[in-house]
């Protein structure tokens, strides 16, 4: 059995679609949603551990390609460079696992990184631009 923890970044047009749902019917593999936001009209993302044949495993992912899913592995992360953070905030508001948080009475946004989900949010919000998504390892399987 092939097991990988998935973010997908779905487009407006396909959230209300239930694409995921077709990962088990044509392809046979099983899903567990960890975390998700997803909205009628709004771009959305999900992450979820995929279950399956490594060839399903595939196939199943050239299916979320072909309807414009932006996929990013949990073999990502997001990191923070500390040194330029100017603790305005502006994350904490949108960060939906509170990895991004204000400790009082201090006012200093802390950033745990054990509780991000990758879902990237933060990397826009940012005025300083300095959330970066970063590649763990060297294995890219979306190309
Ligand atoms: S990517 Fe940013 S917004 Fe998303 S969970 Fe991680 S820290 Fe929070
Ligand atoms: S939005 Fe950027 S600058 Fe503001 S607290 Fe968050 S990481 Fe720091």
């Amino acid at each position: 059995m092939y097991s990988k923890i998935l973010i997908l970044h779905f487009p407006p047009v396909i959230t209300q679609k239930p694409i995921v749902y077709y990962l088990t019917k044509n392809f046979d593999l099983l899903f567990n949603i960890l975390h998700a936001r997803v909205s009628s009209e709004k771009a959305g993302y999900m992450v979820l551990e995929i279950s399956g044949t490594k060839d399903n495993f595939n196939k199943g992912i050239k299916f979320l390609k072909n309807h414009d899913i932006k996929i990013t592995s949990a073999e990502h992360e997001i990191l923070r460079d500390d040194e330029q953070c100017t603790h305005c905030g502006a994350c904490t508001a949108i960060c939906p696992t509170e990895a991004l948080s204000i400790k009082r009475p201090e006012m200093e946004v802390i950033y745990d990184k054990k509780k991000c989900s990758v879902c990237e949010l933060c990397i826009l919000a940012c005025p300083t631009r300095i959330m970066k998504l970063s590649s763990k390892n060297t294995e890219n399987i979306f190309k």
